[in-house]
């Protein structure tokens, strides 16, 4: 079975936008979230971006621009020398209370099912408390909480019984680092 990394996308790999993130313009990468994924694609790990789009289901932007965003943003990580293996998405709107918009667990089992991956020995990475709580109820072994993005204020919503579960780190490249010291 495949172990895989599981990384939120605004926050993480890019800025989050308030307003959300509508169109390329939008797109601020972490330079050093290039850095990060590029070591990690010498590792045998699936990289997966899961990420929530309610831009989508909220009327602002059309599914396929949001899809082709994305396909985008995969093009400039592979011409960093990174790897995206697989982006899911949910495109839905809160109220829809469907199975992948996290919390929710379902982006995660998705990708499980499509990759026969053992996600006790996997790794979700993001900016939120949803990302950590999603990881939690998929059973992500390892959940990682980032302080770019969102991270720092999300920090202050994390309770007693979630920091336990996870661990800190100033952005995606301190982790990965960290990771590889700890292989
Ligand atoms: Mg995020």
């Amino acid at each position: 079975m495949q172990q895989a990394i599981f990384l939120d996308r605004d926050g993480v790999i890019i800025e989050n936008q308030a307003a959300y993130v509508r169109s390329w313009a939008d797109v601020e990468i972490f330079p050093q979230a290039l850095v990060a994924l590029r070591r990690l694609a010498e590792l045998p790990y699936k990289i997966m971006i899961v990420t929530n789009q309610s831009v989508v289901g909220r009327g602002i932007i059309e599914l396929a621009a949001a899809e082709a965003l994305n396909q985008r943003l995969v093009e400039v990580i592979e011409q960093a020398g990174g790897r995206i293996d697989g982006v899911y998405m949910c495109p839905h709107a809160p109220e829809t209370r469907c199975a992948c918009r996290k919390p929710q667990p379902g982006l995660i089992t998705e990708a499980r099912n499509d990759w026969h991956i053992d996600l006790s020995r996997s790794i979700m990475v993001g900016d939120a408390v949803t990302d950590m709580q999603a990881g939690l109820a998929a059973g992500v072994g390892h959940l990682i909480m980032v302080t770019t993005g969102r991270g720092r204020v999300q920090l202050q919503q994390v309770d007693q019984d979630l920091r336990a579960k996870i661990t800190i780190f100033e952005s995606l490249q301190a982790y990965v680092e960290d990771l590889l010291i700890n292989l």
